[in-house]
């Protein structure tokens, strides 16, 4: 029985990959990484490592998994001001 090099989401755990390229465009970087523009820095320096399943940008620091990139993206999307917002 072989072990795939990439593992497969478990239960609870989401596809980083999935989950950043709903805010940004990811494209091959090197043999096992993607890169895309950063949704925090507005810059490219985004990396995305999906055997191992994280996220870091070189310009503004953040990094983690897919669940540290769910709740950083959303406090981002709370702090925009938005109609549901007016007081
Ligand atoms: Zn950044």
């Amino acid at each position: 029985m072989r072990i795939v090099a990439a593992p497969l989401p478990g239960p609870g755990e989401q596809d980083i990959v999935e989950v950043v390229g709903r805010y940004t465009v990811l494209r091959p970087f090197g043999e096992s990484q993607l890169r895309g523009a950063c949704p925090f820095s507005r810059s490219q320096a985004l990396r995305v490592r999906p055997a191992f399943g994280t996220f870091h940008c070189f310009r503004c620091g953040v990094g983690g998994d897919a669940g540290a990139f769910a709740v950083k993206i959303t406090d981002v999307t709370n702090a925009l001001p938005g109609p549901d917002q007016s007081l």
